[in-house]
């Protein structure tokens, strides 16, 4: 159970007098099973409980195409400089 702030839409523990992330008073406010939250529920940073896991796993992904280019940038810099034994070598040895 859990309780879904009014103001930011965060998710509260059941007994929380005020919500986590904005400090709005939650008194008076229902819970909510965890599993009844909207589809359309997209919780805000400082919730509790982090129930959207395609949003989740669509970040991880973008996370993961800005690390790979991060590398490849990297890597051609490496490649400009033509280092053999350089700090940009020992982050991929
Ligand atoms: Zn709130």
């Amino acid at each position: 159970m859990v309780i879904l702030c009014p103001t930011c839409r965060a998710l509260s523990p059941v007994g929380a007098s005020h919500c986590l992330n904005c400090h709005q008073s939650l008194l008076g406010i229902p819970p909510i099973q965890a599993n009844q939250l909207p589809p359309n529920l997209q919780p805000q940073k400082g919730g509790f409980l982090q129930s959207d896991g395609g949003k989740m796993a669509v970040g991880a992904l973008g996370g993961a195409a800005a690390a790979i280019g991060g590398f490849m940038l990297l890597d051609a810099v490496d490649d400009i400089f033509d280092h053999d034994s350089g700090p940009l070598d020992d982050l991929f040895d």
